[in-house]
């Protein structure tokens, strides 16, 4: 057993000092564990949370004794919080350079490395640690005697006084310095923004430099053996002869390749033994650390020190494939390689990514509210999108905000850019359906459709016909083209479903109202539709039209005719949709939009109206504002719609029930589920049931055919979740619509909401946007009384959520608590919400 220095403060790292990752940090556990495994790592001592957060306060360290320790070696400083990505202040070497040492190495290394070694300490001090401007410090391209005089010399004009000589206090000082800046504002609201609580803490790390320079064979690198993009098992990293740190990825210059290369000399052909025992504690360090390493290490005189080893930093797509591997391998569990995957970051994997490390013109910020990146040229209206794709090429279309009209556009296009909304806004909904990259809420940003011209908040104009790029991760609209990284539905991800979908206790269905969607739905693997808004079904051109006669019709013959040739059309859809769906369950809701939706909003669409319609313009125009509502989110929609003009409802329950016979002579059975939005009363319920009722009971004597169906509610309005108990008699299910319930508990418009939700958010009145995130506590509230009154009142009534919450891994939490059945949500977010229901399920396995 090795010896244990026993200095008040700090503790060695040996391989059974008391170490651990929740009162030193990771780096210093995963030098104890490298140490363990008989690494040559350098002396190295750990400061523990208390006692760097006691020198921040203004407590003497004890690097007296911390350096005669050290004997006269010099050290280097490193931050180990308890998560390494928590950051922390950048690591400070060769402490304990001075006239005294430099004369020394000088001697016994040469000119150059002596000076090398001394810079780059009084650079870093200088910067770091006396705070004085980086631009008088930079490093020297040459090491020489006059620019060590010369940095000597801007330090003492600075500061007024000689750069410290004694080791100890350049020790305390950097110490101190690091330990304040981990307190400091800045650096807390970075960490908390990465998952750190408030009060996490820092070790520091001291440790003896192995140099990097100096006589035989010197120098540092850095190697890990996965891909941190693809998480392919590839070599990666590089080696610089004469240096130290990271350099060796910094410095283009003389930086070799690790394996063997033809492109130029390589640390494999340079120094094999060094490499060979690289490459042997990579493969240690993965079986037995469980995970892709990535180590940094110096020579010096050849011979290797094994100074760090962190976690590779990686991309999701690396992350799935690095975990799935482990797992295979058998170095890790299937339920840790689930564990270890961040549900929302699967996302990623789905869609086209903006290249991390390509550059990136950014001129508009916004809300990211449908993932993945596209680029096209810009285009204003759904007309002109629709050109576009016709010529074949792409285009973003840009608008104030998007309306119904404009989906025929959105399907054309390849991403959306509004300047209004939030994140259950039209062109936010439907773009997450379409996987369809989309940034709103671009406040700042004026869109003139008439000039066709966009005024960033930046000043910058662009105009119809110029190329942007739409980055839905990151909310964000940039200039010109970027480079992409492709989507990575592999064997891994696969895989990593597949397991997820073992574990997983709760269903998981998709929001998809066209075959497109569907189709993508059974691609993820979505147990069924748990919500198909009917509305979009009517938005084709050749629909819309006749939608627009009913609308328009002026007696019950003339609506019926209008509506009998929907008929049609909507049991296609559904024939169509059951055909995909092959016998899972799919849930329809009856329309739910206020009528004026579907009419044109501006004079051109209303002229085509008239045209189409034989109608003078004039009163298109009439009976166009005679629908419009003061309030039309709160007016004449969904059931109350359906009550109003039953007509309405009685098509599309007769196409269903049509369907669902034809559906079922084809292939496998299917029991529809319809859907009643906006429910407020239970009295309304029993109306829409006994018509529904008596469809079904027609169908199935013209058809002779019988068949079952299941009538069910979505409670999205407060009273409907108060009283859920009356309601749940007439219901085989309710699914809770929490992007109406978010509107209607808050009273706040979830179309008016971007203007001040970031405003809002800022100032702290609400943690998260919650039309985002499930406000738990109001909207949460509601959940559980109408599950639990729901449930009282009528035991087997199917519990679910299909808001845009029910794609988020802490809803899911909340409704997988609170006895759901199933969520549902876009297609593109069944996978996030597989894993996260997975993730749960092992975590918290009694439900
Ligand atoms: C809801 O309100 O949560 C919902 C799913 O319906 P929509 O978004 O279509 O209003
Ligand atoms: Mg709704």
């Amino acid at each position: 057993m090795q010896q244990q220095s026993n200095i008040p403060g700090f503790t060695e790292i040996t391989q059974t000092a008391p170490i651990a990752n929740n009162t030193h940090g990771g780096r210093a556990k995963c030098l104890q564990r490298l140490i363990r495994l008989d690494m040559p790592v350098p002396k190295t001592l750990a400061l523990s949370f208390d006692a760097v957060h006691a020198i921040a306060a203004g407590d003497p360290a004890n690097t007296d004794a911390m350096i005669n320790s050290f004997g006269d070696a010099l050290v280097s400083v490193r931050p180990s919080s308890e998560d390494p990505d928590w950051g922390g202040p950048g690591a400070i070497l060769n402490i304990g350079m001075n006239t005294q040492r430099h004369k020394e190495l000088t001697q016994e290394l040469g000119d150059a490395a002596a000076n090398a070694l001394y810079l780059r300490f009084i650079q870093a001090f200088a910067v770091h640690v006396a705070r004085l401007d980086p631009d008088m410090f930079e490093l020297p391209d040459n090491p020489t005697s006059e620019a060590l005089q010369d940095m000597l010399h801007a330090y003492q004009d600075e500061t007024d006084a000689e750069f410290p000589q004694d080791p100890a206090k350049q020790l305390s000082d950097v110490l101190r310095s690091m330990a304040r800046a981990w307190e400091g504002t800045t650096a807390r609201l970075l960490r908390q923004a990465k998952g750190a609580p408030a009060d996490a803490g820092l070790g520091l790390i001291v440790q003896q430099m192995a140099l990097g320079v100096g006589k035989g064979e010197c120098g540092s690198g850095v190697i890990q053996f996965a891909d941190d993009i693809t998480g392919l098992p590839r070599i990666k990293g590089r080696y610089l002869s004469q240096s130290q740190g990271r350099d060796a990825l910094t410095q283009e210059k003389g930086a070799l390749y690790l394996t063997h290369d033809d492109r130029g000399p390589s640390l494999e052909d340079l120094c094999p033994d060094c490499f060979a025992k690289l490459k042997q504690y990579g493969e240690i360090s993965r079986q037995r650390l469980r995970e892709e390493m990535q180590i940094e290490f110096t020579i010096s005189n050849n011979c290797l020190h094994i100074l760090d080893a962190v976690r590779i930093p990686r991309r999701a797509r690396a992350a799935v494939r690095i975990a799935v591997a482990l797992a295979k391998d058998g170095i890790i569990s299937r339920e840790e390689a689930l564990m270890r995957i961040e549900p929302r970051a699967l996302s990623e994997l789905l869609h086209h990514q903006i290249d991390p490390e390509g550059p990136r013109d950014v001129f508009q910020q916004g809300i990211a509210a449908s993932p993945g990146a596209a680029s096209g040229r810009i285009v204003f209206s759904a007309n002109a999108a629709q050109a576009s794709q016709a010529r074949g090429e792409d285009c973003i279309l840009v608008r104030r905000e998007t309306t119904p009209e404009d989906v025929r556009g959105m399907n054309a296009a390849v991403g959306v850019l509004t300047a209004k909304g939030g994140m259950t806004s039209h062109a936010a909904v439907i773009a997450r359906g379409l996987g369809l990259p989309c940034v709103v809420g671009a406040m700042g940003m004026e869109v003139d459709r008439r000039d066709k011209i966009i005024t960033a908040e930046d000043g910058r104009v662009f105009k119809e016909g110029d190329v942007i790029t739409i980055d839905g991760t990151a909310g964000q609209a940039l200039a010109g083209t970027a480079r992409m990284l492709e989507p990575a539905l592999d064997g891994a991800f696969r895989q990593l479903m597949e397991w997820a979908d073992q574990a997983c206790d709760m269903g998981i269905r998709a929001n998809a109202d066209t075959p497109a969607d569907a189709r993508i739905a059974r691609k993820f693997n979505a147990q069924g539709i748990g919500l198909c808004r009917t509305e979009h079904m009517f938005f084709e051109q050749e629909r819309l039209t006749v939608m627009r006669e009913m609308i328009f019709a002026d007696t019950s013959e003339d609506r019926a005719e209008a509506l009998g040739q929907l008929l049609p059309m909507q049991r296609e859809d559904f024939v169509e949709l059951f055909g995909i769906m092959q016998g899972k369950p799919v849930c329809i809701r009856l329309l739910d939009p206020p009528l004026h939706e579907f009419l044109p909003a501006h004079r051109e669409g209303q002229r085509e109206l008239a045209e189409a319609l034989d109608l003078p313009v004039s009163d298109v125009t009439r009976r166009v504002d005679a629908l419009r509502e003061y309030n039309p989110m709160l007016g004449m929609r969904g059931v109350r719609l359906g009550i109003t003009v039953p007509e309405i409802y009685d098509m599309q329950a007769r196409a269903i029930f049509e369907a669902t016979v034809i559906a079922s002579k084809n292939g496998a059975p299917v029991v529809p589920e319809i859907m009643i939005p906006l429910v407020s009363a239970t009295h309304e319920v029993d109306l829409v049931k006994t018509r529904v009722d008596a469809v079904a009971a027609a169908v199935r004597v013209e058809q002779g055919h019988d068949f079952d169906y299941r009538l069910g509610v979505m409670v999205e309005t407060p009273r409907a979740a108060l009283r859920a108990g009356d309601i749940a008699q007439n219901a085989a299910f309710l699914s809770f619509g929490t992007n109406d319930l978010t509107q209607m508990t808050y009273g706040m418009s979830r179309d008016d909401a971007g203007r001040f939700m970031s405003n809002y958010v800022q100032q702290g009145v609400f943690p998260e946007d919650p039309f985002h995130m499930l406000d738990t506590e109001g909207v949460g509230e509601l959940l559980t009384i109408g599950a639990e009154r729901g449930r009282a009142a009528r035991k087997d009534v199917v519990l679910s959520i299909c808001g845009e919450h029910g794609g988020n891994p802490e809803s899911i939490a909340f409704c997988r608590s609170a006895g759901f059945d199933y969520v549902s949500c876009s297609p593109y977010r069944v996978p996030v919400a597989r894993l996260a229901a997975a993730q749960l399920a092992v975590e918290i396995p009694d439900r």
